[in-house]
C-alpha cells in the first residue's frame, strides 16, 4: 500500500486536502497520514474546515502559528522532519505556497523522500511575495509536479523542467472538485444570506500581505469598498489578519463585515453575489466556478486564463481602478467555461499519478 504524508497549514489548504482524503478513505490501495502545522489555528480559520467537510483530524498538530517566517518556517522544517523519519512515507504532499508548503517539500526532500507537489506551476513573476518564492523553491525539489492549469505547465516548460528529472502532470485544479462536491448540498448546510438578510450584494475578501502590511494600499481599498458599498450592499467576511491592522491603523469600513465564514457559507455566498472583489488567488477561480465575474486587488495574478477570458480584471490597490472595475464588472455577460480548471476531476488524477 502507497503511504502519503500530507502537510497542511492554512485555510485554501483544508479545502484542498478535503478532495484528496475523500478519495484516499475510499480506496484500499493508498493511504494517508495528516500532518497540521499550525500556521492557521483558530476555530473560523482551521477546526471548521474539518468538521464541515468531513476531513480526518491529523495525526500530528504542531501547533506552530504567530512567528515571523524564519522562525515559522524553521520550526515546521524541525518539527515535519522527526514525523517523517517516524512515519517513512512514500510521499510528502503539500499544497500550493504557504511556508508549511516549502518547510515540508524541504524536510521530506533532504531525507529522500519523494515530494508531490499539488498547483505547482504557478507564477505572479513578483519575487516580493512570500508565496512566490515558496511556491518556486517547492516546485525545484518536488518529484511529481500537478498543474493545474496549461499556463503553468508552460511555466514550467520556460523553466526547463523538461531536462531535470521531474514529472509534470496536467491535473486540473483541486478547486473545483471541492467547489463542485461541496455545492452540491451546501444550501442546506448553510443560511448566511437569509440570516444576513442579503439580497444583491457585492462579496469581497482582503488578506493578501502584500495588502495588509502595506498601508497606502490597505488604505486604498478599504475607501474603495466604502464608495461601492454606498451603491451596493459589500459582504467582507474579515480574515483576522486584515480586522487587526484596520484597527491598529484606525480605518473604518461602512460595508457588511462578518468574521471569516466556513466553505458552506462561502459558496452560498458564491452562489448568490453580483459580483466577486477580492485579493485571494482560490476565490478568484471560485467566482468563475459559480459563474461570476471578479475585480482582483492586485497587480498581477497565477489565475491568467480568467483575465484572458475576460471574467477576471486586475485593479492593483488604487481606489479609482477598484470603483472603475466594479463598474465595469457588475453587469458584464461572460463566458464560463467549466473545462478550463480539468472539470472537477483533478483529485482522481493525482491519486491515480501517485499510484503509478
Ligand atoms: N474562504 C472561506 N471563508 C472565508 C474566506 C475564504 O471558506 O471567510 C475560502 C475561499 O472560498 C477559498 C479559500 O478559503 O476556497 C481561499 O483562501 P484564502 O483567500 O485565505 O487563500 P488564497 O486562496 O489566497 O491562498
Amino acid at each position: 500500500m502507497l503511504k502519503i504524508l500530507t502537510v497542511i497549514g492554512a485555510r485554501p489548504q483544508f479545502i484542498k486536502a478535503a478532495v484528496l482524503s475523500r478519495i484516499i478513505k475510499n480506496r484500499s490501495d493508498i493511504s494517508e497520514v495528516l500532518l497540521h502545522t499550525g500556521q492557521h489555528y483558530d476555530e473560523k480559520m482551521s477546526d471548521i474546515f474539518f468538521t464541515e467537510m468531513d476531513i480526518p483530524t491529523p495525526k500530528y498538530n504542531l501547533n506552530i502559528n504567530g512567528l515571523g517566517h524564519g522562525a515559522m518556517t524553521g520550526q515546521m522544517l524541525q518539527g515535519i522532519e522527526e514525523v517523517l523519519l517516524k512515519e517513512k512515507p512514500d510521499y510528502l504532499l503539500v499544497y500550493g505556497d504557504t511556508n508549511s508548503t516549502i518547510a515540508g517539500a524541504l524536510a521530506a526532500k533532504k531525507i529522500h523522500i519523494k515530494v508531490a507537489h499539488v498547483e505547482a506551476g504557478l507564477r505572479s513573476f513578483n519575487m516580493r511575495m512570500p508565496e512566490e518564492i515558496n511556491r518556486i523553491l517547492t516546485d525545484r525539489i518536488s518529484d511529481k509536479l500537478f498543474a493545474p492549469t496549461s499556463t503553468a505547465i508552460e511555466n514550467l516548460k520556460r523553466e526547463g523542467y523538461d531536462n531535470i528529472g521531474a514529472e509534470v502532470i496536467l491535473s486540473g485544479d483541486v478547486m473545483q472538485d471541492a467547489a463542485l462536491y461541496y455545492a452540491s448540498f451546501s444550501e442546506e448546510r448553510s443560511s448566511i444570506v437569509a440570516d444576513q438578510k442579503l439580497n444583491k450584494f457585492i462579496l469581497a475578501t482582503i488578506h493578501r500581505q502584500e495588502n495588509t502590511d502595506d498601508p497606502i494600499r490597505l488604505k486604498n481599498i478599504v475607501e474603495a469598498i466604502n464608495q461601492i458599498n454606498e451603491k451596493i450592499p459589500v459582504v467582507l467576511p474579515l480574515h483576522p489578519r486584515t480586522t487587526g491592522v484596520i484597527q491598529k491603523m484606525g480605518l473604518k469600513l461602512n460595508c457588511i463585515v462578518i468574521p471569516p465564514v466556513g466553505y458552506f457559507d462561502m459558496i452560498e455566498l458564491l452562489k448568490k453575489c453580483s459580483l466577486v472583489v477580492t485579493d485571494s488567488g482560490g476565490l478568484q477561480k471560485e467566482a468563475y466556478f459559480f459563474d461570476k465575474n471578479c475585480v482582483t486587488m492586485r497587480d498581477e495574478t497565477e489565475w491568467v486564463e480568467l483575465v484572458k477570458a475576460g471574467a477576471n480584471v486586475l485593479a492593483g490597490a488604487d481606489t479609482q481602478k477598484i470603483v472603475a472595475g466594479v463598474e465595469q464588472m457588475l453587469n458584464k455577460k461572460s463566458t464560463f467555461d467549466a473545462s478550463l480548471y480539468g472539470g472537477g476531476k483533478a483529485g482522481e488524477t493525482i491519486v491515480n499519478s501517485l499510484l503509478k
